[in-house]
């Protein structure tokens, strides 16, 4: 099957839109789960999507590996999470963040080190989790994507790598966190006038 998923070389105002909730009387959202669970089977770099960049502009994301001790190839925590919502962010991090949807742009990201998330799992079952250090960056990129953010609008810098070369780049520019108590502060997309 042809891969589908959006890039900003093929179609970058796709990704720009604001995904909309899932109804769940109405919306298709196995089908969302489906290609989501294939994408990420599919690519063994893949940490996490949004089903925004598998063509289908729904508010569910798909968490793959957000733990940094577990990142081999097969490994896949599948996490669903549908119609989230962040009711809180605290404290500081930056991480050089890559996109499946950005080709080689990587972008040296602040994202908070915890956030409280509210989300609806497969069933529509209500939860309230709180993420901390690594999985609250990788969630707070996806996130962003429901909003039609990329990481290279919001980045402090942004770097062009292929894939091959990040894993070595990564070992001298980690993953780091600058606070874990401030509050933190969500940049919004840069105005283009
Ligand atoms: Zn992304």
């Amino acid at each position: 099957m042809e891969k589908q998923y959006k890039t900003i070389l093929k179609d970058e105002a796709f990704l720009r839109q604001i995904s909309k909730p899932i109804d769940w009387n109405k919306n298709d959202y196995h089908e969302a789960i489906k290609q989501l669970d294939m994408f990420c089977q599919e690519d063994e770099n893949l940490l996490a999507l949004a089903a925004v960049q598998v063509g289908i502009p729904l508010r569910m994301i798909y968490l793959k590996k957000t733990d940094l001790t577990r990142l081999e190839d097969d490994y896949n925590e599948r996490t669903i999470l549908i119609n989230p919502v962040i009711t809180k962010r605290v404290g500081k991090t930056t991480y050089w963040e890559s996109c499946a949807s950005c080709l080689d742009y990587m972008g040296l990201v602040e994202r908070p080190y915890k956030i409280e998330l509210a989300y609806q799992d497969e069933k529509g079952q209500a939860h309230t989790q709180t993420f901390e250090g690594f999985p609250a960056t990788v969630l707070s990129h996806e996130m962003d994507h429901l909003d039609g953010i990329l990481h290279i609008d919001i980045a402090k810098e942004i770097l062009n790598m292929p894939q091959e070369e990040r894993k070595e780049f990564r070992k001298t520019h980690p993953y780091e966190i600058l606070s874990k108590t401030e509050q933190f502060v969500q940049k919004t997309k840069k105005k283009s006038s």
